[in-house]
């Protein structure tokens, strides 16, 4: 559509919502991308750039609503600060388009057959709001208001690097404004400069901090350019922190790259435990810093019992959890199951996960670390051949028939490589649980695993990011021919 230009005004009408809350709307089959806008509503726009496709438009007025459930956001800098995409939409609203584009993209993009699946109702969260166990802070010097260079921690301007400053965040659970504030006024008393991207000088980068829901156990890890913290700004630091009730665990992360990544290679523990502890269900977990952990603790319990009921675990199965971070599927599922074998890319996350299979006395549970693509090809044959992983196994030798009868993936957002889904393919589950935080991608690879014999027999969202656009899945798969 080439009628359009820049800085032209629209009547439209939104219809849908993209993947990071902005609205849709069409012009003879034209799209526009207008943030702010709700489906429901007719809008006034103004063209801001056109591409050959689709283009973006500002909204200038709302003339018409319909049904749209537009809310008022609690937060003053909902909208600005790249989180909460959703905060404008009613929570009921938010819960329908997430079901809504689960089922869209496998059907679209998945060629699953609408009718033959079973559609679960969405679970919602009870409290969509300061659900967050993990918040991730930048810290950088600003001027205040009476022009004093100040350390602030807040959260980027939408595709800058400008930090509006927050402390005080509605999903973060409420200890972290406690313990970001703290942070801010060591910094200021003890002269702890913030870090200065510009000319990649200063100290303190980022503040990250973990809350375990059932524990109360919180662990702060402050990310610093260098390693040039005095020993006395040290304790102080540790004096201040150690006076919130929870806190158990304090880290110095060196990061010294000029890197957008967050962590650091070296890791320094400056007080107290290595870990936090926490709890889903009846298990128990350590965490790690650099370990995987869902960021809505709620709502996890639901997510794994979804994929516990779609395993449908009878007591004498071969389950692998691949993706596993610390373990916490596996360890869900052991009681369940014969065996649980998982994998897992990142060291610290898999330790954590061999010694969670032990404070939970479950013996029936195996890890491995590597890139799951090319260590499951190896375990697999290995299992083929011995009986087990490992060789002194009491069953050695026996020739067994399940070498996976159910596998769960849990993959980020990017979903499985194709090369792991080849190798599930040739193990041939039975049933395939894939959980996904990515409908696009699961659509893919559901599409990959449907040429495999694989058909989607259930789909149930869970609501595990409220108020913000990402969507989380289970998606049950059962072999045709099994
Ligand atoms: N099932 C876990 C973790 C899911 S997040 C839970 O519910 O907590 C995805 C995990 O995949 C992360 O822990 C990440 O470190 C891991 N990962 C990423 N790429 C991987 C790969 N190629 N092979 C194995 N694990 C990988």
């Amino acid at each position: 559509m080439d009628m359009l230009k820049k800085n032209q005004e629209v009547t439209l009408r939104i219809d849908d919502l993209g993947n990071n809350g902005e609205g849709i709307g069409h012009m003879d089959g034209y799209a526009l991308f207008v943030k702010g806008a709700l489906p429901g509503e007719i809008i006034r726009a103004k063209i801001m750039r056109c591409k050959k496709n689709y283009g973006f438009a500002k909204m200038t007025e709302i003339l018409q609503s319909v049904d749209a459930g537009r809310v008022e956001p609690r937060c003053p800098v909902a909208g600005k600060c790249g989180g909460c995409t959703l905060q404008h939409l009613a929570y009921e609203k938010q819960l329908a388009y997430k079901q809504k584009k689960v089922m869209e993209c496998l059907v679209r993009l998945g060629g699953v057959d609408e009718e033959t699946v079973e559609w679960l109702p969405i679970y919602g969260m009870d409290e969509p709001w300061h659900y967050r166990n993990k918040a991730q802070f930048p810290i950088r010097m600003q001027k205040d208001e009476w022009g004093e260079n100040c350390p602030v921690s807040g959260f980027y301007v939408e595709r800058t690097h400008n930090i509006i400053p927050v402390t005080d965040c509605v999903i973060q659970h409420p200890c972290m404004k406690e313990i970001l504030e703290l942070v801010l006024s060591w910094m200021q008393e003890q002269h702890v400069p913030a870090y200065d991207e510009e000319n990649h000088s200063g100290l303190v980068r980022h503040i990250y901090i973990r809350h375990a829901h059932y524990t109360g156990q919180i662990m702060v890890c402050l990310v610093l350019n260098s390693r040039e913290l005095h020993p006395e700004q040290r304790k102080a630091l540790v004096a201040k922190l150690t006076q919130i009730h929870g806190v158990a665990s304090i880290f110095l992360n060196i990061n010294p790259k000029q890197t957008n990544v967050i962590l650091g290679e070296e890791m320094e523990l400056l007080w107290g435990e290595e870990y936090i502890e926490d709890r889903i269900g009846d298990i128990h977990y350590h965490i790690s810093p650099q370990s995987f952990y869902q960021v809505n603790p709620m709502q996890t319990e639901k997510l794994y019992q979804t994929v516990l009921e779609f395993a449908g675990l009878s007591g004498g199965e071969t389950v692998w959890d691949l993706y596993c971070g610390i373990g916490t599927i596996s360890l869900f599922l052991a009681g369940g199951a014969k065996k649980v074998y998982g994998v897992e890319i990142v060291p610290e996350a898999i330790q954590n996960a061999r010694k969670n299979a032990c404070l939970n006395g479950i013996g029936n549970v195996e890890f491995a670390c590597g890139p799951a693509e090319e260590i499951v090809p190896k375990m697999a044959e290995k299992i083929r051949s011995t009986g087990n992983l490992m060789a002194e196994e009491e069953n050695r030798g026996v020739a067994r028939t399940g070498l996976a009868d159910v596998v769960v993936v849990d993959p980020p957002r990017k979903g499985c490589d194709g090369a792991l889904l080849d190798t599930i393919g040739e193990m041939a589950p039975d049933k395939i649980v894939y959980v996904s935080c990515d409908p696009a991608t699961l659509a893919r690879d559901v599409k990959v695993l449907g040429a495999k014999g694989y058909r989607v027999n259930k789909v149930r969202a869970v609501d595990m990011f409220g108020q913000g656009g990402h969507v989380e899945s289970v998606c049950l798969l059962h072999r045709t021919d099994s």
